[in-house]
């Protein structure tokens, strides 16, 4: 299953963040999922939970962003929205349309607990 890498894909990216941040426990995670990514969201979300089993990101919740695809119709010669590779223009209908946005996977950001927090400029005042 093709999700289950996408999901140690991310484990290795909030790894990297702990060891460069120093944080013991992830909150969230959000992910940005392109429509045309070819990317199922059920199985990513099942595939997380097993992959981040015993990690820093055990209990995180993971949060998708999607978005949507785009595509460029050669026939309008106009940047079109479209749901899936190989649909037909929206506009026009026809079928000369180029995807160039929402193929990919990213992670976005990561919302973190940690042990020792950063001060905050919030709240109490500096002296
Ligand atoms: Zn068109």
């Amino acid at each position: 299953m093709h999700e289950m890498s996408l999901a140690e894909g991310i484990l290795r990216i909030i790894e990297d963040q702990a060891a460069e941040r120093g944080f013991d426990r992830v909150l969230r995670v959000r992910v940005e999922v392109g429509r045309l990514a070819g990317v199922e969201v059920a199985a990513l979300r099942f595939s997380f939970d097993a992959v981040m089993n015993n990690s820093v990101a055990e209990s995180a919740v993971l949060e998708i962003i999607d978005t949507p695809g785009q595509g460029w119709c050669l026939d309008c010669g106009t940047s079109v929205e479209i749901s899936a590779l190989y649909d037909a223009c929206p506009l026009c209908g026809g079928y000369r349309v180029q995807a160039t946005g929402g193929m990919d996977m990213r992670v976005l950001d990561l919302e973190v607990d940690t042990a020792d927090p950063q001060p905050s400029n919030s709240g109490a005042p500096a002296r």
